[in-house]
């Protein structure tokens, strides 16, 4: 867990025992589970460290991280990055959102035993969950890691962005077309791109990087579209 502190104490947030105990906690259960039911590609306890909470920490550095309040993580897959992030800012509120029911569950069950209490693990699909009343236009800040192409991702992502909030995408080094391919879909949305920060920390020797796109007008009500429309055919 040295790693991990090491980023604890750039974000000057105390790595005290409960955080360490919680992420130990979860991380062991996490990787039991996963004999039976596939919720990570990394079976490694060092690499679960900096590939799963390391890197999911990276845009706690962001400036519109701090001011947000109610966080949104789409494609949530086994948690990531929503709940390293709950256990490091416990006065914030994370919704997660997956549309495989399984992982949802189980997430919802380590965040009830390790008393991660401000998690609330939601199943569904992005599409459909954004046209509901209670989380569309709701958020200060969406954040989404390895989910889709930045195109489709706006789509699944924005409508819960409330104007004047922020959308947060996690990216590898080499996202320069498809962030170029998604100036449309930014714009249709309601979007405009702010800037893409290079990820401060995350796993050595790669250059991730968190691309910024600012919410600025309310994302117009045919979107997103149904159901695997924005995945097949993203707006280009
Ligand atoms: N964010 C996690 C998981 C990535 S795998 C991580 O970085 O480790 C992608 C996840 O997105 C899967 O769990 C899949 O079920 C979910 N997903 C894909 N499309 C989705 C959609 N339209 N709505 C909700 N979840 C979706």
């Amino acid at each position: 867990m040295k790693e991990l502190k090491e980023v604890f104490d750039r974000l000057n947030i105390e790595f005290d025992e409960e955080r360490e105990s919680k992420y130990k906690g979860y991380m062991d259960d996490v990787l039991e589970l996963n004999k039976s039911i596939n919720l990570t590609a990394i079976t490694d306890r060092d690499k679960f460290i900096e590939g799963h909470y390391v890197d999911s920490l990276a845009c706690a550095f962001l400036q519109e991280f701090d001011k947000a309040r109610r966080v949104v993580d789409i494609g949530t897959g086994g948690g990531f990055p929503g709940v390293p992030l709950a256990i490091a800012y416990p006065d914030k509120e994370f919704v997660l959102v997956d549309s495989l029911n399984k992982r949802i569950k189980i997430i919802n069950s380590l965040c009830e035993k390790y008393e991660i209490t401000n998690v609330k693990a939601i199943h569904g699909r992005a599409e459909e969950l954004a046209r509901k009343s209670d989380l569309r236009d709701s958020f200060d800040m969406c954040v989404s890691r390895a989910v889709a192409n930045m195109s489709t991702l706006v789509e699944l992502c924005l409508p819960f962005v409330k104007t004047g909030g922020f959308f947060v995408a996690y990216k590898g080094p080499e996202s320069d077309e498809e962030i170029n391919n998604s100036a449309k879909a930014i714009k249709t949305l309601g979007g405009t791109m702010d800037r893409i920060a290079a990820a401060e920390i995350g796993p050595r020797g790669t250059q991730h990087r968190l691309v910024i796109v600012s919410k600025e007008r309310e994302t117009p009500k045919k979107y997103p579209r149904k159901p695997g429309t924005p995945g097949k055919t993203p707006i280009r």
